[in-house]
């Protein structure tokens, strides 16, 4: 078995990289950032993205990729996250919501809405947790009532990533009040323009574009625009779900943070004059980090290799994410011990070390391992499907 890319692949590695370095500018400090240039930057960094071919590259011709394999799409995905992921709430279009418009789209519905993505000009959020459905996502009671006419849609979503900008939502919404469940929901393509539909931010410790609430009164949502099925709303999201989980590349982001804090050790006296790398837990840690990175790596790997076999496991997703975002909010420690105190001032602040973004990193990785579904529910999933255990 061999765990190296291609030369090609590796070719492309480079000349995306070198791309990154002329794109980025200097206040970029990442998709997690509280900055106002955020979201209009990687919009127009989509659509550069795109030009070159880059942005869907391995979906099909004809909804605007390039047909490339996986590995090409992963090596997008590994660069884009060690650079603070600058495409975006776009990388969503891509990993998953796109998939599924593809999967489950009607003809009309594709040439819609993947033209748009594939241009890198749609910017898209998930409405599916709700204040009473987390983890138990089939709880959700926002309605989609048919009048006849079209859909009216009625409730409220929560921790909706992204909806300050999103120009569309992936919304789950109950069709049927009086089915079991799971059994009478349904998925809709929402226009986020569309009159009753309110966001609110949430205030977090992620700044201000990370969540919002999101209101919606008496929504008028035509019906076609529902992706799928009527009342197999269900099956939708979960095939969504399952790429969702593995659509990040923690352990890209992880080794960027522990580059930072290798040369920061190197370069960092302590109180006796000798470089923080000399001593023994900072050692320690460091190649704690690096073991762990590199099992995070092969961990997603194994997924991909099944993806590009067509192969659908529930298991390797959810240890990939368990594992990787467990170790990011360990880098986040690691990096907030190396640091000190001073490891707590924001990007904004010219005392902060590393120009912040340990801090950034720390303050993000946390929510990680709730987000797309708990940890605890990866551990559910691994359990009953990975070892056979009872519920
Ligand atoms: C960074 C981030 C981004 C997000 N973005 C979005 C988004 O864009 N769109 C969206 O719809 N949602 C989003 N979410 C919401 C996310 O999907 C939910 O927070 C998550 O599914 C958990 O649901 P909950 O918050 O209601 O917690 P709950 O489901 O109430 O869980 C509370 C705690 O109980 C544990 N728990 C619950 N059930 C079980 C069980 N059966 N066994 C063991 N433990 C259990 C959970 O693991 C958790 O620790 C985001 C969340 C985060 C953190």
């Amino acid at each position: 078995m061999d765990f190296s890319f291609p030369e090609p692949t590796e070719a492309f590695r480079t000349e995306l990289r070198q791309f990154l370095r002329e794109e980025l500018p200097e206040w970029w400090s990442g998709i997690f950032g509280d900055d106002e240039r955020m979201f209009p930057f990687t919009r127009e960094f989509c659509k550069k993205l795109a030009a070159r071919g880059w942005l869907t590259m391995a979906w099909p011709k004809q909804y605007g990729g390039a047909d490339a394999d996986l590995w090409m799409q992963m090596v997008v995905r590994e660069e884009m996250w060690a650079h603070g992921e600058p495409r975006g709430p776009q990388y969503m279009n891509l990993n998953y919501i796109g998939p599924a418009i593809m999967m489950f789209g009607t003809p009309e519905q594709k040439d819609r809405y993947l033209k748009p993505m594939a241009n890198g000009d749609a910017l898209w959020c998930q409405g599916f947790s709700e204040p009473g459905a987390g983890s138990d996502l089939a709880a959700i009671s926002t309605q989609a009532q048919d009048n006849g006419q079209s859909f009216v849609v009625r409730g409220q979503k929560i921790w909706t990533s992204y909806a300050t900008a999103a120009d569309h939502c992936f919304l789950l919404a109950r069709t049927d009040p009086e089915a079991l469940r799971y059994k009478g929901l349904s998925m809709f393509l929402l226009d986020m323009r569309t009159p009753g539909i309110t966001v609110r931010p949430i205030d977090s410790m992620g700044g201000p574009v990370e969540f919002s609430e999101v209101f919606f009164d008496d929504v008028e949502v035509p019906y076609d625009c529902l992706l799928g099925p009527r009342n197999e709303g269900w099956m939708v999201a979960m095939s969504a779900l399952g790429y969702e989980r593995t659509g990040i590349a923690w352990h890209s982001s992880t080794e960027t943070v522990l580059d930072r804090l290798i040369e920061y050790a190197k370069t960092t006296k302590d109180e006796n004059g000798e470089p923080l790398a000399k001593r023994q837990p900072v050692r320690e840690a460091l190649v704690r980090m690096h073991v762990r990175t590199r099992a995070a790596k092969m961990l997603s790997y194994r997924v991909i290799s099944d993806q590009a076999k067509d192969v659908t496991k529930d298991e390797d997703p959810a240890i990939a994410k368990v594992f990787a975002t467990e170790l990011g909010v360990y880098a986040g420690e690691v990096g907030m011990e190396i640091l000190g105190s001073k490891g707590q001032l924001v990007a904004s602040d010219p005392m902060a070390p590393l120009a912040g973004q340990m801090y950034g990193h720390w303050v993000h990785s946390i929510p990680m391992v709730i987000a797309a579904g708990s940890n605890e529910i990866q551990r559910n999933i691994i359990a009953q499907r990975g070892l056979a255990l009872p519920r």
